[in-house]
């Protein structure tokens, strides 16, 4: 194809600011769905990202769009992931492309997830066109949110083409201002293959599927190939682009976006961001931007049913199929038995295996509190990291434990402002910035991930009603002053219980899960205290009163059938219950300890 009938460009928005729809109606009207298919958002495919309104994976299609000018252009639209924990994946697939739509809500205004996305598309030269979507809700604000675009991001937005993606309105204005504005790619067909990885998945017809963007060289079906970074060969069995169906095609010529297909069976063998070259006089120099991920949240994960370890272990490694980028590995805990320690790129991450897992394979599960991924460097100066607390060594042979902080966006309506601060505050967080603009605050602090894991994101949400947008970058490690807190229910360590907390929030935080536990766990014939202790240092103590009488007392001498229906039903319950000592804790009791902040 002639370079200068190729358009790419991804849509960036905040979300819920209408990409999907935006993207549906772009397909829908260049003629690749029908008004039936569009019924269903196409490029969000799996159920969770539907009902939360993200986009997990990337996914690309190619329209034919003939332009005012008569000529036929070839359109690559680019659908980026929504949400932070995949910064890596929005990055690569903004690398792809050469321009991007930039959907703000007409009601809504600039958010803070579009902050983050539109300068990481102006550091890739991308020419952004602002489409203010949403003009036929009755709070619309055009005029309003085209001053914002200028005033907060800093871009023309005197020619923001207007749009309701929902009623069709402004669709091709869209497409009109994708040819007129954005740039064709550049590339020379006749160098050595040059192709960037910008993300796989797997199929369970064809396998792995990789998603390429041809820079220079052509890649067509019966090549040899090496991938510069996995150091792998395979044959190419199969070019093609998504229409949004598959279409085989001969060939993917310089500045191209397509799909390839090279009996691959794991999508950890296709990075992202790798590249992609011929075996014979390949290219030498790999492109630049090579990242590999690497998880930053931990978490357990274990089965309910002890007798479900087997059925967990396969479905994991199903989902790490289609997901290089979580990791696990097997774990045992006193408290919960059999399970895996898993590492995400993020909290939404974590959610989504999590809610895979059980929505998908009917698991019931149960998740230890997140941790992040300190740094340990022991008094005879090795170093180590620590995944998981139940792993932390005797704190007299530490000599510095680090971990890891991050830099964080929120945008708020002016209101929340104060509440949002004193969160901030309370999670040892270091304000870096305050701005306003027309109303609303954007604030920018520097926090450790560590309590960021727990819960911030549900705070953040509650005390704004939903108004305030989050986004983060990760800036590092740093010292802390990080202490290992156990919890002891009958002077027994609790494993899936204990957490490193820094010894400022040890306090409320002991103090808070003690409090919940007491509420939780059920009596016994005895008294139980349950405690949280640093080391031998008990910081926070409940007691839990013995019980007075027999639970079947009230039935002696009377209904046999009735004490026979209780005991039945004891019987089930503790199948749910895990002996601690010799206290039977109910697995609710962890669940709901584990949920708290
Ligand atoms: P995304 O998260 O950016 O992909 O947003 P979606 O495309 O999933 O849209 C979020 C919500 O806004 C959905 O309920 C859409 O139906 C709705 N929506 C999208 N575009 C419009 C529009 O132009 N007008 C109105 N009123 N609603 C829209
Ligand atoms: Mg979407």
């Amino acid at each position: 194809t002639d370079l200068s009938l190729i358009r790419n460009f991804s849509i960036i928005a905040h979300i819920d600011h209408g990409k999907s729809t935006l993207a549906d109606r772009l397909i829908q009207y260049t003629g690749g769905l029908s008004e039936r298919e569009m019924s269903e958002q196409v490029l969000d495919n799996m159920d969770i990202e539907r009902e939360r309104g993200i986009t997990i994976k990337a996914q690309t299609v190619r329209l034919d769009y003939t332009g005012k000018d008569g000529k036929t252009y070839q359109l690559n639209l680019m659908d980026t992931p929504g949400h932070v924990d995949f910064a890596y994946e929005v990055s690569r697939s903004l690398a792809a492309c050469e321009g991007a739509l930039l959907v703000v809500d007409a009601a809504q205004g600039v958010e803070a997830q579009t902050l983050a996305n539109v300068y990481q598309s102006i550091e890739h030269d991308h020419e952004i066109v602002p489409v203010i979507n949403k003009i036929d809700l009755p709070a619309a604000e055009p005029e309003k949110v085209r001053a914002e675009i200028e005033e907060v991001i800093g871009i023309d937005a005197s020619e923001a083409v207007l749009t309701s993606a929902k009623s069709g309105i402004g669709i091709e204005e869209v497409l009109d201002a994708v040819v007129a504005r954005i740039p064709p790619p550049k590339g020379d067909r006749t160098a050595p293959l040059k192709a960037m990885l910008v993300d796989s998945w797997y199929d369970p017809y064809l396998g792995v599927v990789i998603l390429v963007r041809v820079i220079d060289g052509v890649i067509k079906k019966g090549l040899q190939v090496k991938f510069m970074a996995g150091g792998t060969e395979h044959l190419i069995d199969r070019v093609g682009c998504m229409r949004p169906k598959l279409q085989v095609l001969d060939e993917l010529g310089p500045g191209e976006i397509g799909i390839i297909t090279a009996q691959i069976k794991e999508v950890a063998q296709a990075r992202v961001g790798d590249t992609i070259t011929t075996v014979k006089q390949g290219a030498t120099q790999a492109l630049a931007g090579f990242k590999e991920v690497q998880p930053v949240v931990f978490c357990g994960l274990f089965p309910v049913d002890a007798a479900d370890f087997e059925k967990l272990r396969e479905s994991i490694g199903k989902l790490r199929l289609n997901d290089a980028s979580f990791s696990f590995e097997m774990e045992s805990s006193a408290a919960l038995g059999f399970g895996f320690r898993c590492g995400f790129l993020g909290l939404l991450h974590l959610e989504i295996i999590q809610e895979r897992l059980s929505r998908e394979y009917d698991l019931d599960l149960i998740t230890t509190a997140p941790s992040v991924v300190y740094r340990l460097t022991m008094t005879d100066g090795t170093v180590k990291e620590l995944h998981n607390p139940a792993d932390m060594p005797d704190p007299v042979k530490i000599r510095e434990m680090e971990e890891p902080w991050i830099k964080a966006t929120i945008y708020t309506p002016d209101e929340y402002l104060g509440s949002i601060l004193k969160l901030c505050q309370d999670r040892r967080g270091v304000q870096t910035g305050l701005t306003y603009v027309g109303g609303r605050a954007q604030v920018s602090y520097e926090l450790p991930l560590n309590e960021v894991v727990f819960d911030f994101y549900d705070r953040l949400k509650s005390i704004s009603r939903g108004y305030a947008s989050f986004d983060y970058e990760q800036i590092g490690l740093r010292e802390g002053d990080l202490v290992m807190m156990n919890i002891l229910v009958n002077n027994e360590p609790v494993d899936a219980l204990s957490m490193v907390v820094h010894r400022s929030q040890a306090d409320p935080r002991g103090r808070h899960l003690v409090e919940r536990l007491k509420d939780l766990i059920p009596r016994h014939m005895f008294k139980i205290p349950i405690q949280a202790a640093i080391g031998a240092k008990v910081i926070a103590r409940e007691t839990i009163s013995a019980m007075r009488k027999d639970v079947t007392a009230k039935c002696y001498g009377g209904d046999i059938s009735r004490k026979k229906k209780l005991l039945e039903k004891q019987k089930e319950g503790k199948k749910r219950m895990r002996e601690y000592g010799n206290v039977t804790i109910p697995q609710e009791a962890f669940i709901a300890a584990l949920r708290m902040g």
